[in-house]
């Protein structure tokens, strides 16, 4: 089954919707929500009524509220495959909507109502009643601790089951969590038993008004402003046991691997983004150059002729940087698309974008010199947006690690 490099057809309408929000909603707010970090962005109500209308006719799936790290067409629906047939599903629409939107602006994305990784992870493990139950609300994922980032695996985070109620009891601390104070679900990600290491570690799904979710605070940050990142103390937090998404077996083999299929979900969504962000940079300096006087001719390759100005030469160069981490990226959502294996491929999306983004975004700010230094244009801001995406979801070094595992074929223990 050959995979065809073109965007498919049939997203050239959401693509060109999501670029008209991108540019008439996103961009004109983007400096706004930067300014006021923490403050709500309220145009975004309107906005996501209005692609929840869309996406109840098909039009603006993917790039609208609930479809954004969904495994399936509607975060309530698993993704049926016609055995053999070569399908551009939902995870191919979720990227190249996101494209479009984080063309527009990235922390607004990541503020957008029912939007949210958490969705992932619930499509990632939840069965049929939980997708029904907790499909289409605006769920944020909270993996994080104080002593547990790359290594997820070391969560300290319990969750004790209570016989007589039938619920179980989560204590422990989150950080870091994207949309925590706005989200309506929290998907906390806790161990049943702390001696049976990665396949005691479950999901649960935690309502945000829970009276055990105590919001500890807000980060202030570099980029992404517009977007919430709170701080979490799990006190005594009850969630009925029906709220732990997928089995509460401990396998020994392959009970982490339930959780971590949602990286396999999310991680081609953030390289998305960064596509999407270095997009705009791109795009800008191209402007600036040519009113510079630059141009930029792709006959003459390498900058290796004396004509061709060093600025273009390497403007090209970042071109083909960020058309391989596209490329890689549209892979990792084909391969999901069509149910194939794709942790690798994700992972290698991830590195390669969110390298590219961080890249792109600061020689775009160099070439363009004080404009794209100074807060007048959205450069400085891009580039301070994008160094995030090389990080959340998996660190460059954690993705890197994990592609020389798997490529070696060995295993966490061994290749740390
Ligand atoms: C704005 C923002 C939003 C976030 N949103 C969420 C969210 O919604 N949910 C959530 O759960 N988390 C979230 N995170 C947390 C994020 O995923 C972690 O910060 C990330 O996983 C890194 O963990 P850490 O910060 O503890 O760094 P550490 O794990 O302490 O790593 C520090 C450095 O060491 C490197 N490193 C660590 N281990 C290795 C190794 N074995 N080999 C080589 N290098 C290594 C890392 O790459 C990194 O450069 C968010 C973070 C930020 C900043």
């Amino acid at each position: 089954m050959p995979i065809n490099l073109e965007t498919p057809k049939k997203f050239n309408q959401l693509i060109s919707q999501a670029h008209q929000v991108a540019a008439e909603i996103l961009r004109p707010n983007s400096r706004k929500y930067d300014t006021l970090e923490h403050e709500y962005p309220k145009e975004l109500d309107m906005l996501a009524a209005a692609i929840d209308g869309l996406n109840e006719g098909g039009a603006l799936a993917g790039a609208g509220a609930g479809a954004v790290g969904t495994n399936g067409s509607s975060p309530a629906t698993k993704q049926k495959t016609d055995e053999g047939a070569n399908r551009n599903g939902s995870n191919m629409a979720s990227l190249v909507g996101l494209i479009e939107m984080c063309w527009g602006d990235v922390g607004l994305l990541l503020a957008m109502p029912r939007q949210g990784l958490g969705q992932a992870a619930i499509a990632a493990v939840a069965n049929e009643e939980q997708l029904q139950r907790f499909g289409g609300k605006w769920a944020a994922m909270a993996i994080t601790e104080p002593e547990a980032g790359s290594d997820s695996a070391a969560i300290r985070t319990t969750a004790t089951l209570d016989e007589a109620t039938g619920d179980y009891i989560l204590n422990g601390e989150k950080i870091f969590v994207t949309s925590g104070d706005r989200a309506e679900l929290i998907v906390v990600w806790a161990t049943l038993d702390r001696s049976q290491g990665r396949a005691a570690i479950k999901s649960f799904v935690v309502e945000r008004d829970n009276p055990g979710l105590k919001l500890d605070r807000l980060e202030h940050k570099l980029g992404i402003r517009a977007s919430d990142t709170a701080n979490f103390v799990l006190q005594d937090c009850r969630v009925p046991k029906e709220n732990l998404l997928g089995s509460p077996e401990i396998a020994p083999k392959g009970g982490f691997s339930g959780v971590m299929q949602t990286f396999d979900n999310t991680r081609p969504l953030v390289a998305g983004m960064a596509i999407g962000v270095a997009r705009a940079c791109l795009e800008d300096t191209r402007d600036h150059l040519q009113s510079a006087g630059i141009e930029i001719d792709y006959n003459v390759l390498g900058g290796r002729d004396p004509s061709q100005s060093a600025a273009a030469a390497e403007f090209i160069a970042m071109e083909a940087d960020w058309e391989a981490a596209r490329l890689l990226t549209l892979q990792a959502a084909w391969m999901a698309d069509n149910k194939k294996p794709n942790s690798l491929q994700a992972s290698m999306a991830k590195a390669k974008a969110g390298r590219m983004g961080t890249e792109i975004a600061l020689r775009c700010v160099a070439l363009c010199g004080a404009t794209g230094f100074g807060e007048g244009e959205l450069m400085e801001k891009w580039a301070r947006d994008a160094k995030i995406l090389d990080l959340f979801e998996g660190t460059q070094q954690i993705q890197l690690l994990i592609i020389a595992r798997q490529l070696l074929g060995k295993t966490s223990a061994e290749l740390k």
